[in-house]
This record gives structure tokens, C-alpha cells and sequence, in this order.
């Protein structure tokens, strides 16, 4: 960016709005799991949406490139600058505000810049549930969780976020502010522009508010926890459960031994319960005011149909939480190995006993020792499958993640599911979305994208 034109962007702004300091740029140019280090001269955080606009517009002008960052939780190094430092950071932590909780129709209007776990405390009060959760709910923030169309701990219940976004408010590339934030659950008036939005990662425009609706808040939560020999097991398991207990299912999680092995050696210990090959975490909750709730979800199960070595079912908030830690801090066990190869995939559960036991089978023989840590929202056919290398035998760090990533991107193929199921395309995944999706399907996109931005200055080199 030309010296002259940052410090006519600078004037614009209130001194509470900016900084260009080292330390604060360092910050924030940096993601969440230290994989992807960027620069930027520059980072804005403006207090409200007429500013983003002023600010877009003239970045178009003088053609200066965006990146819009939230919490800076994602997985893909898609909120943070590239190297080359040409970007400036427009973070959203200022525009913070809930604008409107609608009680009669049972939705809640909240700045792009709000924390997910702080809307959700704030309508707990109403007994409303906010229909999204996840392990970084504390940091990440709604206009992110929209533009990575986020999923979570319970899209089994509610669906992705998508499902429940009735209206959003976005500053285009050009400054123009499209406010669409309708407070309805109808609306068949030809292309809907809102769904472009969603899951586009920042590079069509900043989310600036949204309408979602909101569900009634359980009365309460149990948590059981059962363990099997192996994974065909577990979907005996999921079968059964869902046909059982349908609605009142609210999370169905799976966990492998190597998942708890790593969580057990940089987290916590997992106590009182067995240990085994597969584990499963699966949360019911009462919306109907059930007596005496645990015992009714005891009483439903016949443990005669199930092939399981331990299933347990929590007595108290407490247990719940203490099981609900171990699974959600699977990511931040794995996060302190030296070297872990992610992959964020969905699988048709039809086909993920026999995807697991091929990709497996392929990745120890391409390079034994390695060890497979699957954990994720089975529910949802959603399954992390991290490959966690030990011994490299003289093999570049390149060279391994570009195998691994093959053999696992193939399989995915060859067994109908997804690359991303809910991390999105990023910095990561960009060049597996070229091999992935139709040429067709991928110009279509290409296309959409310069209608929205013709000057490619909203996070540039992120997707596509
Ligand atoms: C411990 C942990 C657990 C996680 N669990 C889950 C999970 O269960 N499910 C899941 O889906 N994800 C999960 N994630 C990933 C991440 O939290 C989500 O992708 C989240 O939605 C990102 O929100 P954010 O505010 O942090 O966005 P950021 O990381 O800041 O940004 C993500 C992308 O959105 C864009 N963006 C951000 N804000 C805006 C805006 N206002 N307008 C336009 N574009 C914007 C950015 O440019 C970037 O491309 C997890 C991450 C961690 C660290």
C-alpha cells in the first residue's frame, strides 16, 4: 500500500479505531493453530457499519486488499494476511452490540463482531437456546461462525448455521451496506443473496449483523458416555440411539483411542471410565419437561441390543461438563504435537466404517508409526481425521503432507464425501478445491466472485 494512501485511510479514522503497532499487528496476523504468519501495515477496528463502508469504498479505489477477521478462531488461514503484507485487517470486535431479541417471533438480531458464548449466556436469561455451540465459543464471533457457515456440537439438532440465518446485513466490496434483515421464515422472492453470503469466508463482503432464530432452551442436559471394540459397533450404536430417542438428541460425538491417548498426555486424565478402542459422547436434553430425566433415558435403553463394554450416564451438570471437557479438548491436546496433519472431512456414514479401515490401512503403509486421531461430530458424518507423524524417515515435512493428504483427499473421493465439512476452504485447502470440485461448478464461483468484487480486494488468495 502506497504511504500516502495509508495515512489518508488513518485520517479517517478515531485513534481508538486503528493501530500499526508491531505488537498488536503481530497478534493478529498470526492464526489460530500457528500455522499461517502474515503481514499487514494496518489493522482497523471500526465501531460501526457507515465506517466499514467509508473504509471499503475507498479501499476499492486506491484498490487496497481486505482482510475481514472475527475471533481469528478458523482452521484454514483464511483471517489472517498473507505474506507478502499487502492487506489491511478490518477485525470486528467493535461492533458488538445485540440489537434486538424478538420474544414473539423467536429471534435475536446481533452484530457480526458479537462472542458466540456471550449472545448465548444473554439469551439463556429468556430461556432461548442460540442454535450453534463449539469448543472455541468463547473467542469466535457471529459474523465469522456465518462466513465459515459454522457447524458444531449440534447440527444434529438444528442444522449448520445456515439453517437458521433469517436475514444478514453485509458492507459490499464497494461500500454499499445490503441490509436484508427480514424477521421471517418465508421468503421466496427469487435468488436468495443471503446464502451467498454464508460460508463465503470473507471474500464477497463483511457481515456486518444478522437475524437467527432461536429455539427453546432445554430444561436440562444429560451426557452419556459409552466405549466399544471397534467402529462398526458404534454405528449399531448411532442407529439405535437415533430411532430411540430422535428430537431429544442435541450432540452424537465420536473419539478414538488415539484421540484420548493425546488428550491424556498434554490435557487431562480420563477417569472412571474404560478404556477401549472407540468412544462415543452422545447429549439428550429435555425440552418437555420429562421427569426425573436420566432415569427415562436409562429406562429407553435395552442393553441386550448393545454391543458395549461401558456406557455411562451422567448424574449432574458437573459429570456433563467433565465429559464434555474431555471430548472438546481433543484440539487443544493435539494442538501442542509437533506435527499433525488435519483433515476436516464428512464421509456418508454408510461408507466411514470402510473409509477409516482403508485410508488407515494406506497412511501405515505409506509411513508406519503414524498414528490416526479421529474424533468429531459423527452425527453430522463429520470425522477429524488427523494423521499425527512420529518418524519422519528422512522425508520432507513437504513431502509427507502432500502423500497423506492424497491418500486421505482420494478416499474421500472414492467414498462420496466432502473435503471440508465445516472448517471451509481457506489458505489450506485452496489447491485440494481446484482437484475436488467440478471446473464448471469452480468457474461459477469465479464468476460470482467478480460481480461481487471486480478489484479482488476482499480477502484476496483466500478460496479460490
Ligand atoms: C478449539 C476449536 C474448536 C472449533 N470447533 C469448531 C466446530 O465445532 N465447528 C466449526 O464449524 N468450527 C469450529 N472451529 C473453527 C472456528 O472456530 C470456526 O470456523 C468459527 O466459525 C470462526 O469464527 P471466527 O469469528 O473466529 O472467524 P475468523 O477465524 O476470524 O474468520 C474465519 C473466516 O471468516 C471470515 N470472517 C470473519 N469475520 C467475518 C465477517 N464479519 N464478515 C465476513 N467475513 C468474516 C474471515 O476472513 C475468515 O475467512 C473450531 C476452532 C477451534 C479453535
Amino acid at each position: 500500500m502506497k504511504k500516502d494512501d495509508l495515512i489518508k485511510l488513518i485520517n479517517k479514522l478515531h485513534p481508538s479505531e486503528y493501530s500499526t503497532e508491531s505488537k498488536v499487528l503481530k497478534k493478529h496476523c498470526i492464526d489460530w493453530r500457528g500455522e499461517y504468519e502474515g503481514k499487514s501495515q494496518l489493522i482497523i477496528f471500526p465501531k460501526s457499519v457507515k465506517k466499514i463502508s467509508e473504509i471499503l469504498n475507498f479501499c476499492q479505489k486506491k484498490a487496497i486488499a481486505v482482510v475481514p477477521q472475527g475471533g481469528n478462531t478458523g482452521l484454514v488461514g483464511g483471517a489472517v494476511p498473507r505474506k507478502r503484507g499487502n492487506e489491511i485487517i478490518i477485525n470486528l470486535s467493535n461492533l458488538n452490540k445485540i440489537r434486538d431479541i424478538d420474544l414473539i417471533g423467536n429471534s435475536v438480531t446481533v452484530e457480526g463482531g458479537c462472542i458466540l458464548d456471550i449472545i448465548k449466556n444473554k439469551l439463556e436469561k429468556y430461556d432461548l437456546e442460540f442454535p450453534l455451540s463449539m469448543g472455541s465459543r468463547g473467542s469466535c464471533q457471529i459474523g465469522g461462525n456465518i462466513a465459515t457457515n459454522a457447524g458444531g456440537l449440534n447440527v444434529i439438532k438444528y442444522g449448520t448455521i445456515r439453517q437458521n440465518i433469517l436475514g444478514i446485513e453485509a458492507v459490499l466490496p464497494d461500500g454499499r451496506i445490503y441490509s436484508s434483515l427480514k424477521n421471517v421464515r418465508k421468503n421466496n422472492t427469487g435468488l436468495d443473496l443471503k446464502h451467498l453470503l454464508i460460508g463465503s469466508e470473507g471474500t464477497l463482503g463483511i457481515i456486518t449483523a444478522a437475524t437467527v432464530q432461536l429455539f427453546p432452551l432445554p430444561k436440562e442436559r444429560t451426557v452419556l458416555w459409552a466405549s466399544f471394540k471397534n467402529f462398526s459397533k458404534v454405528l449399531n450404536f448411532y442407529k439405535y440411539i437415533n430411532n430411540k430417542f430422535k428430537d431429544l438428541i442435541t450432540s452424537f460425538e465420536f473419539m478414538n483411542k488415539e484421540s484420548i491417548e493425546v488428550l491424556e498426555k498434554h490435557e487431562c486424565k480420563v477417569v472412571n471410565l474404560k478404556k477401549n478402542q472407540c468412544y462415543c459422547l452422545v447429549e439428550f436434553s429435555n425440552f418437555n419437561k420429562i421427569n426425573d430425566f436420566n432415569n427415562f433415558i436409562f429406562a429407553k435403553i435395552d442393553f441386550n441390543d448393545l454391543d458395549t463394554d461401558d456406557l455411562i450416564l451422567s448424574k449432574s451438570d458437573n459429570e456433563n461438563k467433565k465429559l464434555w471437557n474431555y471430548r472438546e479438548s481433543i484440539p487443544l491436546a493435539e494442538r501442542k504435537e509437533d506435527f499433525i496433519i488435519p483433515h476436516d472431512i464428512s464421509i456418508p456414514l454408510t461408507n466411514i466404517s470402510e473409509f477409516v479401515k482403508r485410508t488407515t490401512k494406506s497412511i501405515k503403509k505409506y509411513l508406519n508409526g503414524s498414528k490416526i486421531i479421529n474424533f468429531g461430530h459423527l452425527g453430522d458424518n463429520n470425522l477429524h481425521f488427523n494423521v499425527l507423524i512420529r518418524e519422519q524417515q528422512n522425508l520432507s515435512r513437504k513431502s509427507i503432507r502432500n502423500s497423506i493428504n492424497k491418500i486421505v483427499f482420494d478416499n474421500v473421493k472414492i467414498f462420496g464425501g466432502a473435503i471440508s465439512a465445516e472448517h471451509g476452504i481457506g489458505q489450506l485447502r485452496k489447491d485440494e478445491l481446484k482437484r475436488n470440485k467440478e471446473v464448471f461448478e469452480l468457474n461459477k464461483m469465479r464468476d460470482i466472485k467478480k460481480i461481487f468484487d471486480p478489484q479482488n480486494i476482499l480477502n484476496p488468495g483466500k478460496v479460490f
